[in-house]
């Protein structure tokens, strides 16, 4: 749609006017010296907030608004960012920028927007930040002892709150090194195969002449032929041209075995009975997992939904029906059952943290402990803090020992996480964020850019929500 404007040309008689002739403007319409109406340049700069230069140049030539990756990466580059009220309460949190590289994300925590963004994570930077802006009375913050050291300098009276997201994160994290260093115990979680279940096979590790196994003893090897020589885990993952965590994987475990997935054998399991059935249905096309469960629920089967959808997983690919074999969770789901409610957990992780527990009395105490902790924070209440910390460091569990020392240099703030409403309102799906970003400008715009898109995309959200 073409609009044709008709304006008038004004003079100015002032003796004292610089300007002889002048253009009437229209409200809303037109601006001085601009190409674009207000409307137009507003569609703009969104496109160039939320798709950056690439993807806005190709929705604004989709849109009939031919304009160039640059010129939209120009425009966007010009906008203004929102002006800053020093907030009353303040989030400082880090963010992996590349691989080594991190920035550090100021929110306010009041509005929940992120305000400034920087490359970098160091206290000094913090610090002058803080002066440059007084007024701060909370800084919530994680566990590090740079951003402390950094708010101590910069605003020496605020008062600082070490955030229950990062604790609980902090706390997942032990939780996950024991279940990792319990791996071992974690097929306990299965149930026991039905007496009459005859098993075949249950040597495991029989003649342990599989490629996997010839492949886990070489890797082993190669890695603790570098113990004793001082070497970081990463130049030795260099060396071996390795992921640096699987160096790590093997430098921990104590044989090569530790390092192999093990698969029980078949069991016979409550599943079997109903097998045929299942079968049967099938052929007469019912194959929705859900339905055939309810079914087999109505005969008397007593297991969970998730094992049906996997005796009839190979159906689909045209195979014939097997018995589920239930794997064993891995570390990094169990440590999720321990950190999740009670009353959120489903009942096949519940049975099986029960049958865990029955035979591994140091996760049962790590659950315990995490269970104590999840109720401090619910409850806003920090008296049960100097015996927790007791009891991590008589726990024998080295990891959560060693989060007791690090959260008694900490006390005071850690004392304010519990029992203060404040957070920093830097939460997983922020950073979440920050990393869908970085990746769209793939590292190429740099920090102006990211810092430019962070803040206007939240305001932007604000308004469109
Ligand atoms: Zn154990």
């Amino acid at each position: 749609m073409l609009i044709t404007l008709e304006v008038r040309r004004l003079f100015c008689d002032g003796v004292g006017c610089g300007r002889r002739t002048f253009a009437e403007q229209v409200d809303g319409l037109t601006v001085r010296y601009q190409r674009r109406s207000p409307l137009l340049q507003h569609l703009v700069e969104v496109a160039g907030v939320l798709l950056a230069g690439r993807g806005g140049a190709r929705l604004l030539n989709i849109l009939k608004v031919p304009l160039s990756r640059t010129s939209v990466l120009f425009q966007l580059m010009r906008m203004r960012l929102p002006s800053i009220t020093t907030p009353r309460v303040l989030g400082v949190d880090d963010f992996a920028l590349y691989a080594d590289v991190y920035g550090t994300l100021l929110v306010d925590a009041g509005t929940r927007l992120p305000i400034e963004l920087w490359a970098g994570r160091d206290a000094e930077q913090l610090a002058a930040w803080l002066r440059a802006h007084p007024g701060v009375e909370v800084v919530c913050r994680d566990g590090s002892l740079v951003y402390r050291q950094g708010i101590t300098d910069g605003a020496p009276d605020a008062v600082q709150v070490s955030d229950r997201f990062h604790l609980w994160q902090g706390l997942s994290k032990r939780v996950s090194d024991i279940a990792a260093a319990h791996r071992g115990c974690l097929p306990e979680t299965v149930p026991e195969p039905e007496p009459a279940a005859p098993s075949p096979e249950l040597e495991p590790f029989a003649a342990a002449d599989t490629p996997a196994h010839r492949h886990a003893r070489r890797l082993f090897e190669a890695v603790h032929a570098f113990s004793g020589s001082g070497r970081s885990l990463s130049a030795i993952a260099r060396e071996l041209g390795l992921n640096r965590r699987t160096v790590a994987k093997y430098a921990r475990a104590a044989s090569w075995q530790d390092c192999v997935r093990r698969i029980p054998p078949r069991r016979s399991t409550r599943l079997d009975p109903y097998l045929e059935y299942l079968r049967q249905r099938w052929d007469e096309g019912e194959h929705t997992a859900t339905v055939l469960h309810q079914e087999i629920v109505a005969k008397g089967y007593l297991g969970h939904y998730q094992r049906v959808k996997m005796a009839i997983a190979p159906l689909r690919r045209g195979l014939p029906i097997d018995t589920p074999r239930e794997r064993p969770p891995s570390p990094r789901q169990v440590a999720r059952w321990i950190t999740t409610t009670p009353s959120r957990l489903g009942l096949h992780a519940t049975e099986g943290l029960g049958r865990l527990f029955e035979h591994c009395s140091e996760l049962q105490r790590t659950y315990d402990l995490v269970r104590q902790f999840a109720d401090m924070l619910a409850g806003c209440d920090a008296s049960g803090l100097s015996d927790w910390l007791d009891d991590l460091t008589d726990s024998n569990l080295p990891a959560l020992a060693g989060l007791a020392k690090a959260l008694r240099e900490d006390q005071a703030a850690v004392l304010q996480g519990i029992t203060t409403p404040f957070n920093s309102g830097v939460n997983e799906g922020r950073i979440t964020d920050l990393k869908l970003q970085k990746r769209i400008m793939a590292g190429r715009a740099g920090v102006p850019l990211l810092r430019q898109r962070v803040i206007l995309m939240a305001h932007l959200r604000r308004r469109y929500p």
